[in-house]
């Protein structure tokens, strides 16, 4: 895409970016464009200046998100730049760019409970709320008030928590729709014991999950009282692998880069795993990661 189609605003575009350097599973191709806007007034302007026709893909850290190996056309949104955290006296306003560890740290600092149990996630405050992330006893949309989204055509809306109906692995935000920030209820709690929370959560992680290891997380969403990764052992599925996309010995719901695997690989492999568990099981696993891109 020729650079002179795109709007004169203050963030910073880049042109046939290599989407897979950014990406956790380290797979996948470029996007025409990446473009980080500096603050919400500058991503209004942007989206209001560009073509109808344009393809609009927003990412936070792409911890969630395998990245087909054609990249992506039209332009991919990213929120680095908006990055504040803002205490009140009962509630916290988190701009979408903030690293969830990076704001549960904010908070612990501040003496204040609130997504601390989610230490860990590597992801950013707008991919959190778009995935629900999550862990058994809590999700992100539990400490929820409210979330503040640009629509592709520039118009900015809020969301009261209770009008979103999140669910698992899913915070239900529409399709054309940005989250650039959201509100958070927060309680007073001391921060040796907010501390020691989030030490157990580091190593129970360390010890349960292929740390280091290029991956996006759980593959698979649990079926409702199952367990994707017990499924995935009784289906023989550990140590699969097709090419370099293995399935982790440590966390058979993890599939892992081991160096020179393909998204075509991945998709391969997570193919035959549902086959398999289907055959096994008479489950039908539901991908947790996204698929985006060409393949
Ligand atoms: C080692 C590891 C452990 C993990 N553990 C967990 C876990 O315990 N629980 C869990 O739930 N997840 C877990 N994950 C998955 C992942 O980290 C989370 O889903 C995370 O919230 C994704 O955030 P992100 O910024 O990386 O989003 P991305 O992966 O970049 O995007 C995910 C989705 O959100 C959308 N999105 C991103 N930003 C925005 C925005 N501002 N507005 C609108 N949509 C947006 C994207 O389009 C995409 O559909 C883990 C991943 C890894 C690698």
């Amino acid at each position: 895409m020729k650079q002179h189609k795109w709007p004169n605003v203050k963030g910073t575009y880049k042109f046939d970016f290599n989407l897979r350097d950014i990406s956790f599973f380290k797979v996948g191709g470029k996007c025409d464009v990446y473009f980080q806007p500096t603050d919400a007034l500058d991503l209004q302007n942007f989206l209001t200046q560009i073509p109808n026709d344009i393809d609009i893909t927003v990412l936070g850290n792409v911890s969630n998100v395998l990245i087909l190996d054609n990249g992506i056309r039209g332009c991919v949104i990213n929120l680095a730049n908006f990055n504040k955290i803002m205490f009140e006296k009962d509630f916290v306003v988190v701009d979408a760019g903030v690293q969830l560890s990076s704001f549960i740290k904010h908070c612990i600092d501040h003496n204040l409970s609130c997504c601390e149990k989610l230490f860990c996630i590597p992801g950013t405050i707008g991919g959190a709320i778009s995935m629900n992330a999550g862990i058994p006893s809590f999700e992100i949309g539990d400490a929820l008030i409210s979330v503040d989204c640009i629509k592709f055509n520039g118009e900015r809306i809020t969301f009261k928590r209770k009008d979103l109906n999140m669910t698992y692995r899913d915070g239900n935000i529409g399709k054309d729709l940005i989250v650039v920030s959201a509100t958070f209820n927060v309680s007073t709690k001391e921060k040796i014991k907010l501390q020691q929370e989030v030490n157990d959560i580091i190593k129970k992680r360390r010890a349960s999950q292929p740390i280091g290891a290029y991956t996006c997380g759980s593959t698979f969403k649990n079926p409702p009282g199952e367990k994707a990764w017990e499924l995935i052992q009784l289906a023989e599925c550990k140590n699969l692998n097709v090419g370099d996309a293995f399935v982790s010995d440590i966390h058979s719901n993890f599939l892992i880069n081991k160096g020179n695997a393909t998204s075509s690989d991945f998709l391969k492999l997570i193919n035959i795993i549902k086959q398999k568990v289907l055959q096994h099981t008479g489950i039908l696993l539901e991908e947790e990661i996204k698929t985006i891109g060409e393949p």
